[in-house]
C-alpha cells in the first residue's frame, strides 16, 4: 500500500469483540501488510473504555453521525446508555489515526463503532439497515475514508 491502513484489531485476530471474540479474516495480504508494518490496529470500544466481554450495543434514533452530534445515543443491551464511551473510543482512534498518518480505514462492517455502511437497526432484533458506526463516522468526517470488509476492492483501488 501507498499509506499505513488503521485495521479492526478483531479482524487480525485479537478477542475483543463484545462476546470477547475475534472475527478474523482470511485475508493474506492483510497478514502481510500487517507483518511489514503498515498495519495500525485499533479497537474503538476497548479504547473507549468499555472492558471485553461486554454487553452487545446499538445506536438508537440515528447513525454515528448523529451521535456526534448529540442527537442519537447508543445503548447496550441491558439499557444502559454507554454514548460516552462510544465518542471517547472514536476520537481516541481518530487521534491514532493522526498520529500514525493513515491514508484509509478498513473496518468490520455493522458494529455500532467500525461499520461504514450497514447497521443493526437499535432494536436488537437482527435487523440490518444502512448506517454507519460511531469511529467510521468520525473518520470520514476528518477525510480518512473507511471501507468494511465487503469493500476489500474498493480498499485495495484506494490504497495501492
Ligand atoms: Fe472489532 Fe471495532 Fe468491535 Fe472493536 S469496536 S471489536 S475493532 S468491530
Amino acid at each position: 500500500p501507498r499509506g499505513k491502513i488503521l485495521v479492526s484489531a478483531c479482524f487480525l485476530g485479537h478477542p475483543v469483540r463484545y462476546d470477547g471474540q475475534a472475527k478474523t479474516l482470511d485475508r493474506p495480504l492483510l497478514q502481510e501488510w500487517n507483518a511489514l508494518g503498515y498495519l495500525t490496529l485499533a479497537c474503538p470500544e476497548l479504547a473507549g473504555g468499555l472492558p471485553v466481554p461486554r454487553q452487545a450495543a446499538e445506536i438508537v434514533g440515528g447513525q454515528g453521525l448523529e451521535v456526534l452530534n448529540g442527537t442519537a445515543e447508543v445503548f447496550n443491551r441491558a439499557g444502559y446508555n454507554v454514548s460516552s464511551y462510544f465518542l471517547e473510543g472514536a476520537h481516541k482512534t481518530l487521534q491514532m489515526a493522526l498520529h500514525h498518518g493513515v491514508i484509509a480505514a478498513f473496518l468490520k462492517q455493522r458494529s455500532p463503532s467500525c461499520g461504514t455502511r450497514e447497521a443493526y437497526d437499535g432494536t436488537f432484533s437482527g435487523q440490518v439497515i444502512t448506517g454507519i458506526g460511531v469511529t467510521a463516522a468520525l473518520l470520514q468526517q476528518k477525510g480518512i475514508p473507511a471501507f468494511g470488509e465487503d469493500q476489500w476492492d474498493k480498499l485495495l483501488s484506494f490504497v495501492t
